[in-house]
């Protein structure tokens, strides 16, 4: 269920430009909507539409104290660099499976067979029961 629109005529939307442009009290649009019979949004966009001047934000902000400033001794500094400087270089990372490396043609360009190498193996399963001898006995 819908509240019947008021009937927004020019004397309508002078009284909305009246009492938006008012400044003593200044209306907040929520207070202007209650009063025009429409939502606070409703009365920003009517203002809008109409060109009417904004109105700066009745926010008010508060100065935010300054960050103390930072004052980092050289000795300090190079406490924080060095280790990062001598750490280990970065582990790179294998893939979990490589693709077998048995040549299938000597090249160029040279192929390689793709499946999927055996764990720990350079070469897939079939590959690797050509390239190692199983010992007997
Ligand atoms: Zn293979």
């Amino acid at each position: 269920m819908t509240t019947p629109k008021p009937e927004r005529d020019a004397a309508w939307h002078a009284k909305l430009a009246a009492l938006w442009l008012q400044t003593e009290p200044q209306l907040p649009a929520s207070q202007i909507g209650k009063l025009m019979g429409i939502t606070k949004n409703a009365v920003v966009g009517c203002v809008a539409r109409s060109n009417l001047p904004r109105r700066p934000s009745p926010i008010v902000r508060k100065n935010k104290p300054h960050a103390p400033e930072l004052s980092i001794r050289k000795a300090t500094l190079r406490a924080i660099v060095e280790p990062v400087a001598a750490a280990k270089p970065a582990v790179v990372f294998r893939r979990q499976v490589e693709p077998c490396a048995w040549p299938e043609r000597m090249g160029p360009p040279a192929r390689y067979c793709s499946a999927d190498s055996a764990p720990g193996k350079p070469y897939c399963a079939h590959h690797c029961s050509i390239a190692y001898l199983k010992r007997t006995g």
